[in-house]
């Protein structure tokens, strides 16, 4: 087979700034050793997210230019709601800023003191949206999932004997909705199997407990059922995705991932009820229905980019390039979570850095030390992020796994920049033994990894 190519040609670049590793040096200092307070331009090649750094295509921008701004009505909100309908099938389709809006307002309503949402892993911006309304978020992925080492096909399925001793225990009135997320991005971007979907959806319907889905990664999704699930190789992409949403009673959405889009969202679903409740909180904290928190010209560029994220030779390179990386760093004896997942390569750093214990910050060691070496910015997925001090004896609280992510933007970096991080990534591996210890020296009270300080050990 030929060497499977980005399915583009570039029509126009943005040049990449080079600093020499002294510069980098300081750079790192000055922030403190978090790469979220870098100035983005130090950085070489932008591994940080996935998340509304796509590159858009020649016909989004075109779109962009053709946006309807009426406040009311506007034809680029029936182009969007034609194109999310025929994918998902749902009644209710209504736009807003970004994902976590969607999430905001959905459980604003379903959410509450005494209830409980249930996802095979909440991502962290839904968690928080079930928290702040007074409800519990709970996490119920299948066991193979939480393993990095062990291979399998769909480690983001929901656990469903897990899932249903938790409705029978805490009672299904409690639980106002279920969700489903694919891919399960925190938990490393695995898919979820169409019969993982079909049999939630089966086990729900029993307690008459609707089922969402959080659809951000539904295309790459999509493609890993056609390529891994049995029965589904001879069906489109779209036969797919109709399929996945026709189990789903509704869904929140992030267009920042595959709408191929830098700002955007949706939040859909089937009941009348819930609808107008949501579009009511929609006018007063997003924006008229027709609308929602965007632009005429912003709906239009989702509308073409889902539209675009579901042709196969895009996603064949998608998912190709991703799995490219994590090939090269197998290879080279470099320990990531298996398989690779569909948007990102999670290093795990508890293998790479086995000298550093959890309270000394493995991932953010090697996260400082790719930059410093090659000005590759990745994120620590580990004891900065979800470590925590037990209330009582004051002691550390590691979490399960300490990774670090390489998230790949969609059609921005060519096969040279990845070869580029495998040189890197590699060279940092070869390495290891100089991988300092950190310690964190400022933290704000809540979701520290964004601002906290960091001081390497000696
Ligand atoms: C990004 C993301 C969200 C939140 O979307 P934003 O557009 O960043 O607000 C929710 N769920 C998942 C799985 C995501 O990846």
């Amino acid at each position: 087979m030929h060497t499977i190519i980005e399915p583009f040609k570039i029509k126009s670049v943005e040049p990449i700034k080079f600093t020499t590793v002294q510069e980098r040096e300081t750079i790192l200092k000055r922030a403190w050793y978090n790469p979220f307070l870098f100035s983005a331009e130090d950085v070489l090649i932008d591994l940080l997210t996935d998340s509304g750094t796509s590159a858009m295509s020649a016909k989004q921008w075109a779109g962009v230019m053709d946006g309807d701004e009426s406040y009311a009505g506007s034809r680029s909100f029936f182009r969007f709601e034609r194109v999310v309908r025929k994918l998902t099938g749902f009644k209710h389709i209504i736009p807003t800023h970004q994902g976590r809006a969607a999430e905001k307002i959905l459980f604003s309503i379903v959410g509450g003191k005494g209830k409980s949402i249930p996802n095979n892993s909440h991502f962290d911006t839904t968690r928080a949206n079930v928290e702040y309304s007074g409800a519990e978020a709970m996490d119920f992925p299948t066991p193979e999932g939480k393993k990095p080492e062990v291979i399998a096909d769909f480690k983001g399925n929901m656990d469903l004997n897990a899932l249903k001793a938790f409705i029978e225990t805490t009672g299904p009135e409690k639980i106002p909705l279920c969700m489903l997320t694919i891919t399960n991005n925190s938990g490393g971007g695995q898919p979820v199997s169409m019969a993982n979907i079909r049999d939630t959806k089966k086990l729900l319907k029993k307690y008459n407990i609707p089922l969402f889905l959080d659809a951000c990664r539904f295309a790459e999704n999509a493609f890993f059922i056609k390529k891994r699930e049995k029965g589904f190789a001879k069906k489109s992409i779209l036969e797919i995705v109709q399929e996945m949403f026709s189990y789903a009673d509704g869904c929140t959405m992030s267009a920042k991932k595959d709408a191929l889009v830098n700002m955007g969202g949706f939040l859909a679903m089937n009941n009348d009820r819930l609808a107008t409740l949501s579009r009511n909180i929609l006018i007063v904290t997003e924006g008229f229905p027709t609308y929602g928190g965007l632009a005429g010209r912003d709906l239009e560029a989702i509308a073409q980019g889902l539209e675009e994220v579901l042709d196969e030779h895009y996603l064949t390179y998608r998912i190709r390039s991703v799995e490219y990386l994590g090939e090269k760093l197998t290879a080279a004896g470099v320990p990531i979570v298996r398989p690779p997942g569909g948007h990102a390569i999670y290093l795990d750093a508890k293998n790479f850095a086995k000298h550093i214990p959890p309270q000394r910050y493995p991932g953010q060691s090697i996260v400082c030390e790719l930059y410093r070496v090659g000005g590759i910015r990745g994120v620590e997925i580990g004891s900065v992020m979800f470590g925590r001090k037990d209330p009582k004896t004051k002691e550390f609280i590691a979490p399960p796994m300490e990774l670090v992510r390489l998230a790949i933007p969609r059609r921005v970096y060519t096969q040279s920049h990845i070869d580029y991080v495998v040189e890197v990534v590699k060279d940092v591996y070869a390495h290891r033994d100089r991988l300092k210890d950190y310690e964190i020296i400022e933290e704000a009270p809540v979701l520290r990894h964004f601002t906290a300080k960091f001081k390497p050990l000696s």
